[in-house]
């Protein structure tokens, strides 16, 4: 047991506060679902734990612009099967009915979720190398068992794969992500947010020193009519996706006007690539066009030798989702709606 210390502010001021000075060995602390198996197994040795439940995180409130505000203690549960999220946002409750279990859900919150770490093996064995644990040591995933790694976006230094279902959904509606830190507040675009692993793989996102996240906001275009998740993983249930695929578009006069698409389970962070939805524009929504959006995005894919399968996966899944979307079928597993 490594000991810590414990501290439970009660408003946003005092938790940036205690964050800012007591420096890199503090972390905030939520539903604990990711944080305390990490700090179990060693991975994580924080000397402070700042526990955040006690802020007034825990709303989810219309936006001016016609868009939802959802506070960072807002559980995946509660998000889910909101009214709101169910009648505007479908595509985003889906993602996270995919996710876990309902017991997890009903404790992991929004922020959490955002920050959750890889699922790679070698992370989370602390006997063989890990850039991301320790920076500097080795890859042992690079050549070692890689099924579940990426094929996007990797580096010579880490192949991980961010494990979240709700940031695939989150990446493809264009959420941003609100942050209050000790320079002020600042909003960051979800495309922003998650980063590459490059040579700093121990770095999963952009968020700066003591910066808090307080708040998602959804923008008010929300994709409820034509969209899909759809996971793909090794049990129906309660397993990590080894490729999901959160597609949306608005289809006007039978031909594809605006189209979202972005994959999970691929890559050190949701995966979007623009060049591949703007091919989609003006296109009839017929497997053709949804085959050469999937050739674009998966252009640069790699495999590392377990995990070549997830190429011809992919594809697969991405051209079944833009279809089932082009159909108005919400497919998730969860939903027992597969065709
Ligand atoms: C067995 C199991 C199966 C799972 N399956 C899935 C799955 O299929 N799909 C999926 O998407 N997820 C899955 N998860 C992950 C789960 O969704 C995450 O553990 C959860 O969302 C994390 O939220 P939390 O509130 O518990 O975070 P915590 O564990 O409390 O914190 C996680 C990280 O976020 C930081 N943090 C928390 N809140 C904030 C904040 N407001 N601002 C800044 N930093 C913050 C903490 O410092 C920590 O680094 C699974 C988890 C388990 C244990």
């Amino acid at each position: 047991m490594i000991p810590f210390t414990y501290t439970r502010p009660d408003n946003i001021e005092d938790a940036v506060r205690a964050a800012s000075s007591l420096g890199s060995a503090a972390r905030f602390i939520a539903g604990g679902t990711n944080l305390v198996d990490l700090m179990k197994e060693h991975i994580e040795q924080p000397a402070h734990l700042i526990d955040v439940t006690h802020l007034p995180l825990k709303q989810i409130e219309d936006a001016n612009d016609g868009g939802l505000i959802l506070g960072a203690l807002t559980t995946n549960s509660q998000v889910a099967y909101d009214e709101r999220i169910q009648s505007r946002y479908p595509l985003l409750a889906s993602a996270i009915r995919a996710g876990a279990s309902a017991q997890l859900r009903n404790v992991a919150t929004t922020g959490g979720n955002l920050l959750q770490r890889t699922r790679c093996f070698y992370f989370y064995d602390t006997a063989v190398a890990c850039n991301k644990r320790e920076p500097g040591s080795g890859c042992a995933a690079m050549h070692g068992k890689n099924r579940i790694h990426a094929i996007l976006g990797a580096s010579d230094q880490c192949i991980a794969t961010h494990p979240s279902d709700m940031c695939v959904a989150l990446a493809a509606l264009q959420a941003c992500v609100q942050v209050t830190g000790p320079q002020g507040t600042r909003s960051i675009a979800f495309a922003d947010f998650h980063r590459l692993p490059g040579d700093q793989p121990d770095q999963d996102t952009t968020l700066r020193a003591g910066e808090l996240i307080t708040a998602i906001t959804l923008p008010a275009e929300n994709f409820a009519a034509n969209y899909t998740y759809l996971k793909l993983r090794d049990r129906l249930s309660y397993a990590f996706a080894l490729v999901s695929v959160a597609a949306a578009m608005h289809i006007e006069n039978g031909l594809i006007a605006q189209a979202r698409l972005a994959l999970g389970g691929v890559a050190h962070r949701p995966w979007r690539e623009p060049e591949a939805e703007h091919l989609l524009i003006g296109k009839a929504p017929d497997r053709h066009a949804f085959g050469l959006a999937a050739d674009r995005i998966l252009i640069q894919a790699r495999g590392h030798g377990d995990n070549d399968f997830k190429i011809p996966l992919a594809r697969r899944a991405i051209v079944r989702a833009l279809e089932q979307a082009a159909a108005g079928i919400p497919q998730s597993p969860i939903d027992k709606r597969i065709n």
